[in-house]
């Protein structure tokens, strides 16, 4: 099979390119960004990296011509764009999926659309079932814009599915493993590991009492092979994660334990770190009851295997 994964280059995406190339596949990634990921696939003859934006249509139709299965990840993604760059965020986010749907539509392919548990803001009512509310504050924070982008890439998705697109949405709650971002940039995990490569304090936004549902990448990357793969995920939308909620402090914790760092946990105000125009979320937990019935998988890598993978990946790389 000939798949195409916009964003192949990222996180998410550098992982579900090993995973089709490690089952014979061939893979077109497009994408704007480095190769660091992806750069152990560079002499594989089944892979292809366009090194190009979803915004020039002529090669994106080429490359959705070519393949059979589309996964759609490009996007703008990570705390300190939303609120540094909340145009680029909404414009590769909405325009950028409105191209690839209208060609894969042209060109009758399924595609399946990334989204993400900020779709479900801060709605208090957890677990989260998939057409449960979406609640977000005013369009002057812009860490909704995100949110915002990624639930329109959703409507435009049901749109084309009623003209005959075959489609599958997917959204993932803190998705975390090797390659995840830079260190120190981005997510709580590359942010910690930072700070304990340094044996620094481990900076706890607010009381630590938040809590993320850390899902591993192998497990997020199982069931999203599984979405592109199986004729019964067609039409959903489904939540890609694990149901064990860790509060930051425990995540703290357990790094700390992992890592053998001499660093103490100090806890520190959220506008010291993301300014004003944020909001944080208090919880964040799926319903994992479509994942398992329609996908086939549970994400049940335990935490600290986890965490343990990505310390190892990101201490080798700063060696
Ligand atoms: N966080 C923290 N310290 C940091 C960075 C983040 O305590 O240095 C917290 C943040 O307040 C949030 C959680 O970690 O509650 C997860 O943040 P992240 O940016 O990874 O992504 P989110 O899940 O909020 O999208």
């Amino acid at each position: 099979m000939r798949v195409l994964i916009t964003g192949g280059a990222g996180f998410l995406g550098s992982h579900l390119t090993d995973a089709f190339i490690r089952e014979g596949n061939e893979v077109f990634i497009l994408d704007t960004g480095s190769s660091f990921k992806i750069r152990h696939l560079l002499d594989n003859a089944r892979f292809h990296f366009v090194h190009d934006t979803v915004f020039n249509l002529e090669m994106l139709e080429s490359l959705i011509i070519k393949c059979d299965l589309i996964y759609h990840m490009a996007a703008v993604v990570g705390v300190e764009h939303y609120v540094a760059d909340p145009y680029a965020v909404l414009n590769v986010n909405i325009n950028g999926t409105q191209n690839v749907l209208r060609l894969a539509h042209k060109h009758n392919r399924k595609v399946v659309f990334t989204s993400t548990s900020e779709v479900y803001g801060r709605n208090p009512k957890v677990p989260w079932d998939e057409d449960d509310d979406r609640v977000l504050g005013s369009t002057r924070i812009d860490r909704w814009c995100y949110s915002t982008s990624k639930a329109a890439g959703e409507h435009f998705c049901h749109a084309y599915r009623k003209m005959g697109l075959p489609v599958v949405i997917v959204r993932y709650f803190n998705a975390y493993g090797p390659r995840l971002d830079r260190v120190d940039v981005g997510r709580v995990l590359t942010i910690f590991i930072g700070q304990l490569l340094r044996n620094e304090p481990i900076t706890v936004i607010g009381d630590g009492s938040q809590t993320r549902c850390f899902t591993y990448i192998d497990d997020a990357i199982r069931a999203t092979v599984a979405a592109g793969l199986k004729p019964e995920a067609e039409g959903e939308i489904i939540n890609i994660g694990t149901d064990v909620e860790t509060t930051i402090s425990e995540l703290a914790e357990t790094m700390i334990r992992v890592s053998g760092a001499a660093s103490k946990i100090k806890f520190v105000a959220e506008e010291s770190v993301y300014g004003k125009s944020y909001e944080d979320i208090q919880r964040r937990v799926p319903r994992v009851e479509k994942m398992h019935r329609i996908l086939g998988v549970k994400a049940d890598t335990p935490l600290e295997e986890g965490v343990r993978q990505t310390w190892e990946w990101f201490r080798a790389m700063a060696q």
